[in-house]
């Protein structure tokens, strides 16, 4: 026979509505603290702080990467996100780059650095939690079930049955998959952008791969061999290259030719994340003309060739600029 417990959470996850997605936070980080605590007693006293901080991490990641909007309602973005976002302005105002990276891998330096910053981020989401989350998560169809954990509003913490905690342990595998799968379909309902399921499970589990672009070199040389700046349309020192996508990357979160282009260092890292004009889509599809025509010259093909290709004949570019703008 399936224990009460665990059937409960799992359909407080299945039956969660679309407005936002606090519970599926929530869910996750009681799991993952299931994973961290080690239960000697009957019960387990859980500070809404331990919790309030898995938030900050999730949200920071999902936020700081793809910029997923967390909630239904688009002109007020949900409190939460709202002050993890501006914990991420602190964060990048403080080591003056915009330069993107996990919160696990930056926590101490945060707490150290802009603690103060940090702090009130913390105690704001902790605040919201009290008043939405925490004795929400334990009512399904306006029914309140003590079963899945104590809590009294107001309280600083949740008493949970140390046997419970147990379940979420051993079933942690499932319960993630269940939570981001879920998670996922909620993000689908008010993002445009695409692989959304990725984005959630990739956060979720390892490094966010970026990879170096530079296998791409050899195609970008072929239809501008000069090496000129698609933003400043100068040319480009060796020292000074790089390689940008035209449309962002935390939207796309590919590397693909068709989006690809040569600009100087300086011009790339002045305007990181911005949605670009109908002019640079115009000029992007013309070089993707021009470069499929002279890779045809050449006689070279391939997977990246078959892949340009594709992307001309569907209008990825002005597909994908307008997904980007909505
Ligand atoms: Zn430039």
């Amino acid at each position: 026979m399936e224990n009460n417990f665990y059937n409960l959470f799992k359909k407080v996850i299945r039956e969660c509505n679309y407005t936002n997605t606090y519970k599926m936070a929530w869910a996750k980080a009681l799991v993952e603290i299931s994973l961290e605590e080690e239960n000697n007693a009957d019960t387990v006293k859980i500070d809404l702080k331990s919790i309030a901080n898995k938030f900050i991490k999730y949200y920071w990641n999902q936020t700081i990467f793809f910029d997923l909007i967390q909630g239904s309602n688009l002109v007020e973005t949900p409190l939460i996100l709202q002050y993890v976002k501006k914990l991420i302005n602190d964060y990048y105002s403080f080591i003056k780059i915009r330069k993107p990276d996990r919160f696990e891998r930056i926590e101490e330096y945060i707490k150290v650095n802009i603690s103060k910053e940090y702090n009130e981020c913390l105690e704001n989401t902790i605040k919201t939690l009290k008043v939405d989350v925490s004795w929400r998560f334990t009512y399904i169809n306006g029914e309140r079930h003590d079963e899945i954990y104590k809590y009294n509003k107001g309280d600083d913490k949740i008493e949970i049955l140390a046997s419970n905690l147990n379940i979420l342990k051993e079933n942690y595998e499932d319960l993630f998959d269940l939570i981001n799968y879920r998670w996922g379909l909620i993000l689908e309902t008010f993002n445009s952008s695409p692989r959304i399921n990725k984005k959630v499970k990739i956060i979720d589990e390892q490094e966010v791969k970026r990879n170096s672009l530079s296998k791409f070199k050899e195609y970008l040389d072929i239809e501008n061999p000069e090496r000129i700046c698609f933003i400043c349309g100068k040319r480009i020192d060796n020292q000074e290259l790089s390689i940008d996508h035209v449309i962002p990357w935390s939207y796309l979160y590919s590397d693909d030719l068709w989006n690809l282009v040569y600009v100087h260092k300086s011009c790339n890292s002045s305007k990181s994340n911005v949605i670009p004009s109908e002019e640079d889509i115009r000029k992007l599809k013309d070089r993707n003309k021009s470069l499929i025509k002279k890779l045809r010259e050449k006689d070279i093909h391939g997977k990246i060739v078959n892949e340009l290709n594709l992307a001309i004949q569907k209008d990825y570019e002005y597909k994908f600029w307008i997904g980007c703008k909505s």
